[in-house]
């Protein structure tokens, strides 16, 4: 049987098992797919311990993703863009391939959303990980701008240097965000500690959408502070999880299974509102 696996550290709360194991019973594949609890200074180790098991490719989360984009001997071009890496294949020569599902997922689930991204004035919040690796997607939908902003202002105007050669986009402190926007996402980690991004509620028209890279039990600070100016759409990031999976799934599978009923069970599971 073909062998997967998620790896990080922690592990215990990934749903990537869940997820992965409806995708091979909706596609009718047959797989194993399992947690792998990597110790911190030895992540190197448990891949290798994965390959000589008979693994044929891993999920990669906190906190190794940056390693994983560092140990992986071919990159996809959205990894390399990324500059990080969270689904590793072993290739048929023995080689790794580096590929990050993150951003494709992000744009995948707004999609499944109806959020159009095609000409419209974007807010991406945060200059982390997951900006990094959302900016080469959104900006391949031809978007008119990405206004990337973050609390610590030098991060994002270095990352707007970076993908400006992809498209219009700049960065930009908090303080510094003129205009409003058709979409706003955020791939801050301040919602994890209940803050609020200290953003100008000029920014939010009642009509934008807005989208939350984080989701949980409850409404999210930044979701709540969406509501509270009477804006309609408003989005977690649980799709967001699903849809890169089903990106990594594709990679390692060749079949892209569908989201929407896996999103189902996994919110039922956690036992998450619908949003
Ligand atoms: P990083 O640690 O790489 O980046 C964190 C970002 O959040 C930085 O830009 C940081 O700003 C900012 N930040 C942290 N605290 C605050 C605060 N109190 N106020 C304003 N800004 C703050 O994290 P990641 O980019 O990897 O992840 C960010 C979030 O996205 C997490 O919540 C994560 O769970 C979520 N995520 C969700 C995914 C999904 O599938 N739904 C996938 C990937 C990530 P500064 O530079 O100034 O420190």
């Amino acid at each position: 049987m073909d062998r997967y696996a998620v790896i990080g550290h922690p592990i215990a709360h990934s749903q990537s098992p869940f997820i992965h194991h409806l995708f091979a019973e909706q596609t009718q594949q047959t797989l194993s797919y399992e947690r792998i609890l990597s110790p911190l200074d030895d992540f190197k180790g448990s891949l290798a311990c994965l390959w000589r098991e008979g693994g044929k490719g891993c999920n990669v989360t906190v906190p190794f993703k940056t390693e994983a984009f560092e140990l992986a001997d071919e990159l996809t071009e959205r990894a390399r863009l990324a500059g990080a890496v969270n689904t590793l294949q072993l290739l048929p020569d023995g080689r790794v391939l580096g590929d990050n599902t993150d951003g494709a997922g992000l744009v995948r689930d707004l999609k499944r959303l109806g959020i159009e991204l095609g000409g419209k004035r974007i807010l991406l919040l945060g200059a982390g990980g997951a900006a990094r690796g959302a900016l080469g997607p959104l900006l391949a939908e031809q978007t008119a701008e990405i206004v990337v902003a973050n609390r610590t202002s030098s991060k994002a105007v270095q990352l707007g240097e970076q993908f400006a050669h992809l498209g219009q986009v700049r960065g930009c402190g908090f303080n510094e965000i003129t205009g409003s926007f058709d979409t706003i996402i955020n791939s801050t980690s301040a919602s994890l500690q209940g803050k609020m991004p200290a953003i100008p509620a000029m920014a939010c028209r009642s009509d934008t959408q807005v989208y939350d890279m984080m989701y949980g039990k409850e409404e999210t600070v930044f979701l709540a502070w969406a509501r509270n100016l009477g804006v309609q759409s408003r989005f977690d990031g649980l799709g967001m999880l699903v849809s890169q999976a089903a990106e990594s799934f594709y990679l390692w599978r060749g079949v892209l299974p569908r989201v929407t009923p896996v999103l189902s069970a996994l919110r039922a599971k956690m036992e998450l509102p619908s949003t």
